[in-house]
Formats: C-alpha cells, sequence, structure tokens
C-alpha cells in the first residue's frame, strides 16, 4: 500500500494540461485565464478627481481656514464625462464631480464639506495640500504592464480588470470532461423501481457534482452490472472524456472487475490501494492516454477519494495554480483513537473560535455513512502514525468549503 503523499505524486505526474477556448467575459466567472493580460492603457487614464468638490490652484488659498476662507469665483461646473476647456487663473475655482478630468491650471481638489457656495463664489475653508483628492494617470494600472498572469483564477475582479482593458473576449482553459460510471448488480438508477435487495446508485449524482464543483462537466454513463461484458461496454463509451471515473467494483470482492476489464481494454494500471480511510481501495490507470479513477463504492469513500486525488487533478488540468484545499490547524473537541497504519480523513464540523477554529466530528465515520459527510464541512487529518488524538489538541483540518455561520466575534 503507498502513502496518500506517493499517490498523489503519481497520479498528478500523469496529468497534462488540457486545451484552451475562447469566452465572453460574461462567461468567464470561474474559469481559469490562458493567457498574460497585458494593460493596452493607463487606469486611470488622466489625473482625475477623488472627490466632489473644487479644483482649485494651491497657491490661491494659501492660509485659507473656517475664520479666514478664502474666496474664489466659479468658472465652470465639470461632471464626470467631460473634458473642461478652461485653464484656470489666479483667483479661479471649478466645481468638479469625482472621476472628471482634472483641469488645466488646477493642482489640488478641495472636498465640497470644507467649502460653501455663494453664487458664483465659494469660500474654502481648508488648505489643501499640492495634488490632494487627485488621482494619477496610470497610478492603478500603467500601460504594458502584465495585470492578470496566465493561470490565474478568473473571480470578480479579473472580470473588472479585463472589462477595464476593454478585454470582452478571453482564452480560457476549457473545462475537463469527466466520464462517471457506476457499477453494481445491486443499484438502480433514479428513474427505475426500488425494490428487493437494491439501493439507488447514489455515486453518480455525488461525484457528478463534485465534478461540477470543479469546474468540469460530468458524463453521466449510467450504471454497469457487475459483469466483465457490460463494464467493458459501458467504459468504452467513456474512453475519449478527458478523465474517466468509475465508483464501485474495485475491492477484493467476487464481483470487482473494473482493474481486469480496465487491463483488457488496454489501460495500464499505476496504483492500486493506498494507505487511506475511507477509501483504501483506489484505483488509479492510464485508459486510452486519459487518466481514470477507480474510485471505491460505499458512498463516503468515493467522496473524500475524489476530494483527495480526483479534485487536484481535475484542477491540474484546467490549469489552476491553486489544486489543493486549505488546511488549517483547529482545536478539537473529542477524542479519537485508531489501530491501522492508514491515514484517516475524518468528517467534522469546523468553527471559527475566538482566534482560531474549533472542530468536532459529525457522527459515525462508516464509509457507507452520508449523514455524517452532509453535516462535514472539513476532514480531520489523523496522521498514520498516530493512534491517539485527545480533546483539546490541535488538529489538521482539510476545509471543504470556507464559510462559517454568522457569529458577533466573527471578527470582521
Ligand atoms: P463496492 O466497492 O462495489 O464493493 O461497493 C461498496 C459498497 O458501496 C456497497 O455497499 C455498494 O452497494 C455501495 N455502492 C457501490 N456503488 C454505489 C453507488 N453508485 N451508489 C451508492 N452506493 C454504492
Ligand atoms: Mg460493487
Amino acid at each position: 500500500m503507498i502513502s496518500v503523499e506517493e499517490a498523489l505524486g503519481l497520479i498528478l505526474e500523469n496529468i497534462r494540461e488540457i486545451g484552451f477556448e475562447k469566452v465572453d467575459i460574461k462567461e468567464a466567472l470561474g474559469r481559469v485565464i490562458a493567457e498574460d493580460i497585458y494593460a493596452r492603457r493607463n487606469i486611470p487614464p488622466w489625473d482625475n478627481s477623488a472627490m466632489d468638490g473644487y479644483a482649485v490652484r494651491v497657491n490661491d488659498v494659501e492660509g485659507a481656514s473656517k475664520e479666514n476662507p478664502a474666496v474664489l469665483k466659479i468658472i465652470e461646473s465639470l461632471p464626470a464625462g467631460y473634458i473642461s476647456e478652461s485653464k484656470l487663473k489666479p483667483g479661479e475655482a471649478i466645481k468638479i464631480m469625482t472621476g472628471a478630468p482634472m483641469p488645466n491650471g488646477a493642482d489640488a481638489v478641495v472636498m465640497a464639506e470644507y467649502t460653501e457656495k455663494d453664487g458664483d463664489k465659494v469660500r474654502i475653508f481648508k488648505r489643501p495640500e499640492k495634488s490632494d483628492h487627485i488621482r494619477k494617470a496610470g497610478e492603478d494600472v500603467k500601460e504594458g504592464q502584465l495585470v492578470i498572469k496566465k493561470g490565474q483564477l478568473i473571480r470578480p475582479s479579473e472580470i473588472g480588470m479585463l472589462a477595464s482593458m476593454a478585454r470582452s473576449i478571453v482564452s480560457v482553459y476549457q473545462r475537463p470532461r469527466v466520464a462517471i460510471l457506476a457499477t453494481g448488480d445491486e443499484l438502480v438508477d433514479l428513474d427505475e423501481e426500488i425494490c428487493g435487495a437494491k439501493i439507488i446508485n447514489s455515486n453518480t449524482y455525488a461525484v457528478g457534482a463534485q465534478i461540477q464543483e470543479c469546474g468540469a462537466l460530468p458524463i453521466l454513463l449510467g450504471i454497469a452490472r457487475d459483469r466483465q461484458d457490460e463494464l467493458e461496454e459501458r467504459l468504452r463509451l467513456g474512453m475519449n472524456a478527458d478523465i474517466i471515473i468509475t465508483s464501485g467494483g474495485v475491492s477484493v470482492g467476487d464481483y470487482d472487475h473494473v482493474k481486469d476489464v480496465v487491463k483488457g481494454l488496454g489501460g495500464d494500471l499505476r496504483l492500486w490501494k493506498v494507505a487511506i480511510k475511507p477509501g483504501k481501495p483506489l484505483a488509479f490507470s492510464m485508459l486510452n492516454s486519459r487518466p481514470m479513477f477507480g474510485l471505491p463504492g460505499n458512498p463516503v469513500a468515493s467522496m473524500v477519494t475524489f476530494e483527495i486525488f480526483v479534485r487536484p487533478a481535475i484542477l491540474k488540468m484546467m490549469g489552476h495554480k491553486k489544486i489543493f484545499r486549505p488546511i488549517i490547524d483547529a482545536t478539537i473537541k473529542d477524542d479519537l483513537k485508531k489501530k491501522e497504519n492508514r491515514r484517516h480523513f475524518i468528517r467534522a464540523s469546523v468553527q471559527s473560535d475566538g482566534d482560531g477554529y474549533a472542530v468536532e466530528t459529525t457522527g459515525d465515520q462508516g464509509s457507507h455513512m452520508m449523514t455524517s459527510m452532509t453535516k462535514a464541512n472539513g476532514l480531520i487529518i489523523f496522521h498514520e502514525n498516530d493512534t491517539s488524538i485527545k480533546a483539546g489538541d490541535k488538529v489538521k483540518v482539510m476545509l471543504l468549503d470556507r464559510s462559517f455561520e454568522y457569529r458577533k466575534d466573527a471578527g470582521y
């Protein structure tokens, strides 16, 4: 049995980046940018006012104060979106709005709050420093500067930056198509009758959702019965996907045919069995030059092995640079014990707590127990070399999502 690190290393070595496509920036949220973006223009394009107020010459308002205001003549009112044609002469001011280009001759803006208008005159109650409330041309972005690096996740802020660079179309990594095939004679699908010893195929939907959460495209191949010919036939349907996933049928049971079928199709089994719980029977092959994961059938085992091994692989294929979930230190509320020399990933609920985090397990950890998974927002990492964790210990927790419930002391 190999360790989690060895397995992950071996898997990631075999993952190549996918191709690119062009998308409208309105569709680009959550994608990974596949080009370096260089600024085509300065932002701001010209010096402009950061405030509503008056554009003045600092020399004209030396010594201005509440008791002794400077009085200037208003020669114009300048909204954002217009360029003033005037040049400020001694004793003159231009009423100016936030974002309007600085008029010629003005070297500061006085906030409206420190002024009082009186007909075509304005009283200035405060002496500004030179350049006060002026946003300088290019102070945010200089023409030619690298503003977004290839491999960056496109978030709302990247979309804003692309828009301000007048880029309506952007090159992004394609979404990998990930085929998912459930296996098992006991399975029926959602549109079938449940009777006798049958159970519903839930893995297709849970793993399909995990694929979607990565930003990839699930291709649902349905259920294959535990017969070599049927497995082979179904698996062939997915062999042109970018990644192939099966669930179930990779353990040591009499009807666990996945590994043999993959070999029969020319696949090359690179690993089988990892020192992890849940999810020991994980298999990884290259099939038709595509990465192929044989996930264990137990619902939580398939989800956890997806999290640990498949998700980073999909994200790497999609060009992501940050392919791992965050791991935090938290203070545990329960005692934990184990014997096996495997790394356990324990379903748990994490909360912010004072300066750090508190974590507690979410119930029975059987690899078929979905309830403890639905309550969890993290997985406690119980290392293979450890056998006991005591309440109050600091533990490592991999976060599955990053939101916490509202609390007054959340520290905003
Ligand atoms: P296996 O890995 O095929 O031995 O399956 C292990 C356990 O997971 C068995 O109890 C199966 O019934 C269950 N199982 C396998 N596939 C699925 C599935 N697609 N949905 C829900 N349970 C499953
Ligand atoms: Mg099975």
